[in-house]
């Protein structure tokens, strides 16, 4: 009896793709199959010195970086994203950070811990998540090590930096993050993660809070996407 009246409800308001509006069949989750594997995949997680890691070169110290698709404007990544983070759709991150898990387990296989990229408080109070956690937690469903979001905190709430030039972005980002409790990271293999890189600089400054206050943390990078500045 439940199940009709689940049928009945699903082919009233049936579950539809965040990416391409089609409704879902029973084994997909928010975003369908064609949707998923139709990505623009990088292939970064199999190569070296590929792009986002130059980005951290003569910056600093980090074990590796990668992101897993081309953001391509227009395209479903970018539907997305944007659902994660303007539609109220944390589901989407989780969605995403299980498949880019999934894809790239040997080169996730030495982390110890995750830590997203924190908002500031106001702007996650105003969003209701942080979507670098909802991704995070995904990749953690896969790998099985902890989430960690107390740690490293935003303390200065910059303004949407979509708009600015690249070295008014450098600029805006030294010195934003700050970090409490550092021995929970002592010595230990982390994996920040964001939803997008684009210079690199969001990134640069949070690893450079997490190095400087604690210098035996190893650091490793992922993003689900990379942008061209
Ligand atoms: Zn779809």
């Amino acid at each position: 009896m439940k199940t009709y009246f689940v049928s009945l409800f699903r082919l009233l308001f049936p579950r539809l793709c965040v990416g391409c509006g089609k409704p879902l069949v029973a084994l997909e989750n928010t975003v369908c199959l064609n949707c998923l594997y139709t990505l623009p995949r990088t292939h970064y997680e199999t190569e070296k010195d590929h792009p986002v890691e130059q980005l951290f070169w003569g910056k600093l110290p980090i074990e590796r970086a990668m992101a897993w698709c081309h953001f391509v404007k227009g395209g479903k990544l970018q539907t997305l994203l944007h659902a994660l983070k303007y539609h109220h759709r944390p589901d989407v991150g989780v969605v995403l950070g299980r498949q880019m898990a999934l894809e790239c387990m040997s080169w996730l296989s030495d982390v110890e811990v995750i830590v997203p990229v924190p908002l500031h408080i106001s702007r996650q109070q105003h969003r209701g998540y942080n979507q670098a956690a909802c991704i995070a937690s995904g990749i953690s469903q896969v790998i099985g090590v902890d989430v960690c979001t107390h740690v490293l905190a935003r303390t200065v709430a910059t303004s949407t930096q979509t708009r600015m030039r690249v070295f008014e972005r450098h600029q805006n980002t030294q010195g934003i993050f700050a970090v409490q409790q550092p021995e929970v990271l002592a010595h230990k293999q982390v994996l920040l993660v964001d939803d997008v890189i684009t210079t690199g600089a969001t990134l640069l400054a949070a690893a450079q809070a997490l190095k400087e206050e604690i210098p035996t943390c190893k650091i490793s990078i992922a993003t689900l996407a990379v942008a061209s500045a």
